[in-house]
């Protein structure tokens, strides 16, 4: 349903049906799809084992929406700190929001590796303003694994739409990475919850209509992890607020925000999932956005070797350009390399999520990885752009910049690797 959707689309709306179809039977042939070791160019469609041709065909209608859409307004988003609401409603109609949450509920209806070519094409551009994948495979999720019927159907088809954004907020300004120290709290009032606290640093804060809050709901159970509950509150309750658009050192065009709230009276109804069960739900959810930052990290080194690839064979020093240069040369090699290496990876972890199986080990151990790679590579890259990659105009400086954060949230890359070990510790 999702691929006939998608073909349909790219069929009518972007290609012409002469052109689709020379597409298909090309790439209908039983040859294997080389990996981007071997490809001309590391973001090359038709390209990795793990993706079909259906893919392809996505891959092209998201590739020319973040090039038409998104990369020609991102020097005024980070100008305003923020994307407009009329990308997210463009995304939306595109059916690039909450591709894989289930067409039953109001989603898109696609498979994990069609929402993986989202995050992967939106770093394609170096775009990271809009914060498409937190909505659609972050927040999307809690709701759809959670939630009551009525929480899906009154939030999943506006989400989907772009008409609804969706955050989530967990860190406080006293508890980030020990999330079981936080305050905020919601206290039960006959069947209703009146919550009190504030959060920081929560990502589509600013723009979010509505917001899924980690509270204590327990003070007093047997350990904090299991007296910890998640809200569904939305944008106009009375008490909640919204802070300060926090001003960052990269991410500019994405919103930021703290927020507030003051004796939040909240219906039974924005009870997300059970009471008391938040804890657990945070740990099931997790592999994924851990993953989601391996995959924006990938394919923002990719990115970076064109980019820079491409700098140095028109950058000309003593004579000739750069890419004459053999130490120029022999960086370029080194980083192909770990590139490749990073994919086959990343590759593998997609492979086995989209069949269910990723677990935290293996998802923190992509996270961390990628997220050290990624601002190695940054730094390499843009040495390479000389000057000109320290300034603001040159797109390898927001990559730079963009990536310091990757192995910051998300549970830093020091909590990543408390969880690999932790397995490695216990197997046998
Ligand atoms: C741009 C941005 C967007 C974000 N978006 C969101 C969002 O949407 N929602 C949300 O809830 N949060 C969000 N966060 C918060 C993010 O997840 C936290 O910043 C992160 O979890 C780290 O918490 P902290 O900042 O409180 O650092 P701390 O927990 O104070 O850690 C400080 C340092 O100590 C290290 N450290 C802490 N504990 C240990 C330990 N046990 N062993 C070794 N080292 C340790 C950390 O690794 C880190 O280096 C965002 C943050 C940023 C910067």
């Amino acid at each position: 349903m999702f691929f006939r959707t998608v073909s349909n689309f790219v069929r009518n709306e972007v290609y012409g049906s002469k052109t689709i179809w020379k597409i298909c039977n090309r790439l209908s042939s039983t040859a294997r799809r080389p990996e981007i070791a071997e490809a001309s160019n590391l973001t090359d469609i038709g390209t990795r084992s793990i993706f079909s041709e259906e893919h392809d065909i996505f891959r092209k209608s998201v590739r020319r929406f973040f090039q038409e859409e998104v990369l020609p307004h991102h020097s005024k988003w980070e100008k305003e700190g923020q994307v407009s609401r009329e990308v997210w409603e463009k995304a939306g109609a595109q059916g690039l929001l909450g591709v894989n949450t289930p067409a039953e509920f109001g989603g898109i209806g696609g498979d994990k590796l069609s929402t993986a070519i989202t995050w992967e094409e939106q770093m394609y551009v170096n775009c990271s303003g809009p914060g498409f994948s937190l909505h659609s495979d972050i927040v999307m999720p809690y709701i759809t694994h959670y939630g009551s019927r009525e929480q899906i159907e009154k939030f999943i088809p506006m989400m989907t739409a772009g008409k609804c954004i969706g955050a989530i907020a967990m860190t406080e300004p006293g508890a980030g990475s020990d999330l079981q120290g936080i305050r905020t709290n919601a206290k039960q009032n006959g069947s209703d919850w009146i919550l009190n606290g504030s959060k920081v640093f929560i990502t589509n804060g600013w723009m979010c209509d509505v917001v899924i809050v980690v509270a204590i709901t327990n003070p007093v159970a047997k350990s904090k992890a299991h007296g910890i509950s998640l809200f569904l509150v939305e944008t106009g309750t009375p008490g909640f607020k919204k802070g300060r658009k926090l001003e960052k050192i990269g991410y500019k065009a994405q919103d930021t925000a703290e927020l507030y709230f003051e004796d939040v009276h909240l219906p039974a109804s924005a009870l997300l999932g059970e009471a008391n069960k938040g804890f657990y739900y945070l740990m099931q959810e997790l592999p994924q956005e851990r993953l989601i930052i391996a995959g924006l990290a990938q394919a923002s080194t990719e990115w970076m070797f064109e980019e820079t690839r491409q700098y140095v064979r028109q950058r000309k020093a003593f004579g000739k350009t750069l890419s004459n240069l053999q130490t120029i040369q022999h960086k370029l090699a080194e980083i192909k390399t770990e590139v490749c290496i990073g994919r086959a990876f990343v590759d593998t972890c997609l492979d086995i999520h989209n069949k269910k199986g990723l677990d935290s080990h293996m998802a923190s151990m992509a996270k961390y990885w990628c997220s050290e790679q990624q601002n190695k590579i940054a730094t390499q890259c843009l040495q390479m752009h000389g000057g000109w990659g320290y300034m603001w105009e040159y797109p390898i400086a927001r990559a730079f910049v963009d990536a310091r954060v990757q192995p910051i949230y998300g549970g830093s890359n020091e909590i990543m690797k408390e969880l690999i070990a932790r397995k490695i510790v216990a197997d046998k």
